[in-house]
């Protein structure tokens, strides 16, 4: 076994929080730089990032579309359509995000050294420092260490659930969207399986170029015919007769879980999905993940309030048990809550007295029983 230079920061996993991380230790130490170890397998599926935020956003040079307009339709096909002023609903994919960082920033910052291969263990030494095994031999030395690898503890407080993307980008040759508004979700479509939850979410980047996806709350694993059904029916029944062609498919899984192991371990730190920043009940982690790369590098705290993970758990358990319960919440919550405070909720922004303001519009009784459920299995 050969042992490499010694590093001041390891990063392993160079997915949307490892090079977040990345260029959050880069701006913080550009007067003297740290050298930095990026270490990465290539497991890396192409995604779609969206996020919102207002009129100074992370990355604006790679944000390929904002809307300032989003839409929900109800099960009865009824469309509320907000401005979400001062906020924006921002696209970056991570094909330009990768090409970014691998073409332009970490060539233009000679202290990043980039390996490609499988991390298998970090050991921690006994001077404090840490070693990074790699699957070929190979091991590295760093003071610090950020890990994204998958942390098999994800998914084991709420087994089962999962939320399913089946997507296509798609062009049509007469214009069919409005460019102006994304939609968040859309019920309309009659649900026909009794063990998930279905709506469709459109990106329309122009009246004629968008990413259409099917999105699935499911306890069971991913059924790509029967997504790609559903996506068919719902095609058939918004768009008729237009002809589309396929540019290309986007397919993923992200596991609906509370996460409650620590997001350090023996001087290790968790990051990304591994350190449980995609939020259960959305899936969003990419500003989650950018705000943590901040807390890490100015060594700030990273804990969130748990109340968050406690309604999370709520609406975790309404999907699990009370599927079909699901379309009518968020027809309570769009209804009756303006677009924005929802966002600021589901960004973990809001304070209580706006969360009680919100939970009143919502079915009470059906949070009031999940949430017993919850305190009876705690006991
Ligand atoms: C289809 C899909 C769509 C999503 N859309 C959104 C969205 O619109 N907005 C949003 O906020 N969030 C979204 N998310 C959630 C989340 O932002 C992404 O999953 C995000 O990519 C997670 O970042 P990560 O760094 O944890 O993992 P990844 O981006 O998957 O990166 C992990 C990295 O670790 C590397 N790696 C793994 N194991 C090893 C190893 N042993 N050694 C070395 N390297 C290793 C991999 O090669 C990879 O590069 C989406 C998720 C999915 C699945």
């Amino acid at each position: 076994m050969k042992t490499n230079a010694e590093f001041d920061v390891a990063i392993i996993g160079a997915g949307a929080a490892g090079l977040q991380l990345l260029y959050e230790y880069v701006q913080s130490s550009s007067l003297d730089p740290i050298r930095i170890l990026l270490v990465d397998s290539g497991d890396r599926a192409e995604k779609s990032w969206c996020f919102w935020q207002g009129a100074a956003p992370i990355f604006p040079g790679l944000i390929e579309k904002k809307w300032d307009q989003l839409a929900f339709i109800d099960a009865q096909g009824i469309e509320r359509k907000s401005a979400i002023d001062p906020l924006h609903y921002h696209y970056i994919s991570s094909e330009r995000f990768y090409r970014y960082f691998f073409e332009e920033f970490i060539p233009a910052n000679p202290s990043i050294q980039v390996v490609q291969g499988y991390a298998k263990e970090v050991k921690v030494s006994d001077d404090g420092r840490f070693e990074i095994m790699m699957a070929d031999g190979e091991s590295y030395v760093a003071n610090q260490v950020a890990d994204s690898r998958n942390n098999p503890k994800v998914g084991e407080h709420e087994p089962g659930l999962y939320q399913h993307f089946y997507g296509k980008f798609i062009r049509t040759d007469s214009p069919v969207f409005d460019g102006q508004v994304a939609m968040l979700m859309d019920f309309s479509l009659a649900q026909t399986e009794s063990h998930f939850t279905c709506f469709h979410y459109l990106l329309p980047f122009s009246e004629t170029y968008a990413l259409l996806e099917t999105t699935v709350f499911s306890t069971r694993g991913y059924e790509l015919e029967k997504y790609q059904e559903i996506w068919e029916t719902y095609w058939d029944s918004k768009y008729g007769a237009q002809v589309y062609q396929l540019d290309k498919e986007e397919m993923g899984t992200i596991p609906m879980s509370i996460f409650t192991s620590p997001l350090e371990q023996n001087g290790i730190k968790s990051i990304g999905t591994a350190a449980g920043q995609v939020k259960a009940s959305t899936g969003y982690a990419f500003t989650r993940m950018n705000q943590d790369a901040k807390n890490i590098v100015e060594n700030k705290s990273r804990r969130k309030p748990s109340r968050f993970r406690f309604y999370d758990r709520m609406l975790l358990s309404i999907i699990r048990s009370d599927t079909a319960k699901i379309p009518m919440v968020m027809s309570r919550l769009f209804a009756a809550v303006p677009m924005p405070q929802i966002l600021t909720f589901l960004d973990e922004k809001s304070n209580l007295f706006q969360e009680v303001q919100i939970f009143c519009k919502l079915p009470i009784g059906l949070f009031l029983k999940h949430a017993w459920k919850h305190f009876i299995s705690v006991k």
